[in-house]
């Protein structure tokens, strides 16, 4: 079958800069695929060329066979799209909301009226059709949207930081209902800087960087891949001068401020090389895909 997105050598540049650099993407029908990549790695850009926002410079974008710019109308019907900023019409109640939004895709008030009960119980908003936006939380806020996205029967659904800001537990109730969106068979494509949150949901995902892909696979074969499979975050004082004497006991070392971490095959080593170090202490866990981002992309700030 072929992919329902697919992403040939996109280019793009912005004056002298190029932020999107020959990026290559399929992503299947039902799968939850992940773009990540830090501030300013060209991510946003990405996802603007893809719903026909941005022109590219160079490459080719498909989704279900339709070519991207030209078709974007027509492709954005069969797309819903969750934006990292909530834009919601304050003016307007829960309800309301999901039907101006739905009449934007041509729908007529009848079938709108007809799919809202669904789409409320879907964010668990059912008691709310009739509340202004205002009394909202933050969490019911992004359900809401994340419904509304949801209002044309999308095959698509693209989300830019779904759960930015989010308390855990309202980011926990996100998860559930994109879980319950990929086991109806929606293709789902999400940008987020949380890695619990790729690692959990993403059956692919792919890290850029500077506008080009630097990793891309399932988030399992992703950490058995690029990373040794345990590390030792060790804090203190003296950590930079432990590394120095006792580096060896270990495959790799960071040294991020007074922590370190230290990557490697056999953490028995690194817990007896650190027993003779009261005042440093330590924990020791599996890697995961946050460790393979940090290696990959570096642990300096962007604030691009
Ligand atoms: P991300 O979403 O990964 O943070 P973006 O796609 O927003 O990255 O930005 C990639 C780069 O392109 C950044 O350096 C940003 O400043 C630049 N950029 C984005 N949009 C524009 C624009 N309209 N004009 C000029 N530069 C832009």
């Amino acid at each position: 079958m072929p992919p329902l997105v697919s992403i040939r050598s996109l280019g793009k540049r912005y004056g002298a800069t190029e932020v999107v650099r020959g990026l290559d993407i399929d992503i299947g029908a039902g799968e939850c695929f992940g773009l990540l990549g830090p501030n300013g790695a060209g991510k946003t850009t990405t996802l603007r060329m893809l719903l026909g926002l941005v022109q590219p410079d160079a490459g080719e974008i498909r989704i279900g066979g339709m070519a991207i710019p030209r078709e974007a109308r027509e492709a954005r019907q069969r797309i819903g799209v969750m934006p990292q900023m909530d834009n919601l019409d304050p003016d307007f109640s829960a309800a309301e909301n999901l039907l101006v939004y739905g009449r934007y895709f041509g729908l007529n008030d009848l079938t709108i009226r007809a799919r809202i009960p669904a789409l409320l119980e879907f964010a668990g908003l059912s008691g709310k059709a009739d509340s202004p936006i205002a009394t909202l939380s933050g969490g019911m806020k992004r359900r809401l949207t994340l419904a509304r996205a949801l209002i044309n029967d999308p095959e698509l659904i693209v989300l830019d930081e779904p759960t930015t800001g989010l308390d855990p537990q309202a980011r926990h109730v996100i998860w559930q209902g994109l879980r319950r969106l990929t086991q109806q068979g929606k293709t789902i494509l999400l940008t987020t800087h949380f890695m619990e949150e790729a690692e959990r949901l993403c059956d692919r995902l792919t890290i850029v960087d500077h506008g080009q892909t630097i990793a891309s696979g399932r988030p399992r074969d992703l950490i058995d891949r690029e990373i040794e499979p345990f590390v030792t975050e060790v804090f203190g004082e003296s950590v930079a001068q432990w590394a120095e004497t006792h580096g060896s006991c270990c495959e790799r070392l960071e040294l991020s401020g007074e922590s370190l971490y230290c990557y490697g095959r056999d953490p028995d080593r690194v817990r007896a090389a650190l027993q003779h170090a009261p005042d440093l202490h330590y924990v020791q866990r599996p890697s995961n895909l946050e460790d393979v981002f940090l290696k990959l992309t570096g642990r300096e700030l962007r604030d691009a």
